[in-house]
């Protein structure tokens, strides 16, 4: 995401904080890299080691992320044969970006961050060590295995609810305890919230960190607590630079607080987390625009809207945390940095804050409105552990309905038994029936009448409409082409441009939920479909049929 610095700029009548000068002479950038070698997983009191790492000390297996100015590595250290995420940056690079107080920003807060605490909670990156060469300053740190939050959330496209409170109270752990040293983190998103192995969370990326100079909850006047501008090193009063996301930014960031030397602390983060766990349980953050001037002006006029399906209680928490003034969010003015009014919010009932980081996280699975997280955890938890006895007992309402239709499962042609080519023919022609003459007749016929035609790569279109397809829980109206190939292509048809196609395989799974909703499941993601018309139904068997026809009855 580009720096909300750049793009401030553009905003009328807003405070812009430039970049951070930094005028750094190389040789003074060089002492302080110097010592950054000292490894951090000690207690305080701990001597430091006597030997330094290096390079050589490593296997650099491959490249596993990269930032403006860094590239992030898997590696294998080789004294312990752990993994571990090493992070290279090069110095000239960072001189010339001017970025010296970032990199050792991000290094103080880390190191802050592992000093053993009673209160600590185990859900940052570690840093172990850091180390450099003429050429490059490295960070060697824990290696978060499983990515990052947002990338699930994509896959997903929302969280259910009994993830959404999981991840979420992690998080609030993880922003407590940094708010309780003194740290306000600036730029949280689900990009920077990674997984570890146990599928825990590991916040990362604390370069935009600041350092309170004296911890306080926020009071009406002073709008938030004490901070120092730019770390913790610069002279009171100086104007605050902006850093973060567009979309996660609060306001306080972008407002005139900031000309009037007002400063920004532990509730932007609290705003942020708002922001993320409306993009939980909804699958989008909540301000969004084709800009990031668009969204700041959102964000000021705090301008947006819960879809359909928004579970309510989440719903209401967003709204106490996405509050304009800094100190109405709830828990802002919270003594002592314990977000206990949060914790018991009736959102998080049932959550065991405590114990959180040794339970084990509950499976990611999408919230999908008109079902229940138990309906669709069952559905898919059955799916993973490769149960085919999909069928269940009793006959309501949905069961019913399935079985009027001659569906005898939730599933394609790989769980219900397959009609008898002879038993199908005789009722009615296949879809996939026709001779390659009458394809090429059909194909020319399509090329000359079908508007559609363009998008569908020279295949021949078996089925066609409009569905809405879900983006987390906002509809999309999409045209859909089911096509020889298979392929299942939709275009929005308002600016006609193909937006993508739903890829065909094996394991692609159909699922009906009502007359209208049916599902696609894919290994990578799950779409969301709905026939206004009602003809679900139609979409599912045409779609088993050209599955079978492809794939037969599974494997
Ligand atoms: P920018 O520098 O622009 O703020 P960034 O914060 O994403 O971007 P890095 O901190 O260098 O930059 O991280 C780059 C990518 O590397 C991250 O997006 C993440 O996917 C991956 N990454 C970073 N740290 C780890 C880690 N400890 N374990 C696993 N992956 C990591």
């Amino acid at each position: 995401m580009p720096a909300v610095q750049q793009l401030c700029s553009q905003l009328p009548k807003q405070a812009v904080g430039g970049p951070e000068a930094l005028a750094t002479p190389v040789k003074q950038f060089m002492s302080a890299t110097s010592r950054m070698s000292v490894p951090t997983e000690q207690p305080d009191t701990a001597p430091p080691p006597v030997t330094k790492k290096s390079p050589e000390d490593f296997i650099f297996k491959e490249i596993i992320g990269e930032g403006s100015f860094s590239t992030v590595y898997l590696a294998k250290e080789l004294k312990t044969g752990r993994q571990v995420a090493i992070k290279v940056c090069e110095k000239r690079h960072i001189l010339r970006e001017r970025k010296k107080d970032y990199v050792l920003r991000e290094k103080e807060v880390m190191n802050l961050l592992n000093t053993k605490r009673k209160d600590s909670v185990p859900f940052f990156v570690k840093l172990y060590s850091t180390f450099h060469d003429a050429e490059k300053l490295y960070f060697e740190m824990s290696y978060a295995a499983r990515g990052d939050v947002l990338q699930y959330i994509r896959r997903v496209e929302t969280l259910d609810e009994e993830c959404s409170k999981f991840y979420a109270g992690e998080l609030l752990q993880a922003i407590e305890h940094m708010h309780s040293l003194g740290i306000v983190h600036r730029d949280l998103k689900p990009e920077n919230i990674l997984l570890s192995e146990t599928m825990h969370i590991l916040i990362s990326d604390f370069g935009s960190c600041k350092l309170m100079d004296h911890v306080v909850p926020p009071s009406p006047s002073s709008s938030s607590s004490s901070l120092s501008d730019s770390g913790s090193s610069n002279p009171p009063g100086r104007r605050a630079s902006f850093v973060g996301t567009a979309q996660y930014v609060s306001p306080e960031v972008l407002s005139d607080d900031l000309r009037r030397g007002r400063i920004v602390g532990p509730p932007a983060d609290l705003w942020a987390f708002g922001c993320i766990l409306y993009q939980f349980v909804s699958g989008l953050p909540p301000f969004r625009g084709p800009n990031d001037y668009i969204i700041f002006k959102k964000v000021l006029a705090l301008e947006y809207q819960f879809p359909e399906g928004f579970l309510p209680n989440a719903q209401d928490l967003v709204q106490q945390l996405l509050k304009l003034e800094p100190t109405e969010r709830l828990g802002a003015s919270q003594a002592g940095d314990t977000y206990t009014s949060i914790k018991n919010h009736p959102f998080f009932n049932g959550v065991d804050f405590d114990t959180l980081y040794c339970q084990t996280p509950p499976k990611i699975l999408p919230h999908m409105p008109g079902t229940t997280s138990e309906d669709m955890r069952s559905s898919m938890l059955q799916e993973d552990e490769g149960d085919d006895e999909h069928l269940q007992t009793g006959l309501d309402t949905k069961r019913e309905m399935l079985l009027r239709v001659g569906s005898a499962g939730f599933s394609n042609g790989k769980k219900q038994p397959s009609p008898t080519p002879s038993a199908t023919k005789s009722l009615k022609k296949g879809i996939m029936d026709f001779t390659m003459e009458e394809r090429q007749e059909r194909l020319v016929q399509q090329a000359a009448n079908n508007s559609w035609h363009r998008f569908v790569d020279g295949n021949l279109i078996l089925k066609q409409g409009f569905l809405e397809k879900r983006k987390g829980l906002f509809p999309r109206r999409r045209m859909f082409l089911l096509t020889t190939g298979p392929h299942l292509f939709y275009v929005d048809p308002n600016n006609m441009v193909l937006k993508g196609q739903v890829p065909w395989s094996s394991k692609l799974r159909t699922e009906i939920k009502t007359f209208k909703i049916f599902f696609i499941h894919t290994p990578n993601r799950t779409y969301y479909l709905e026939d206004t018309e009602g003809f679900a139904l139609k979409w599912k068997d045409v779609l088993d049929e050209v599955y079978r026809y492809y794939f037969g009855d599974g494997a």
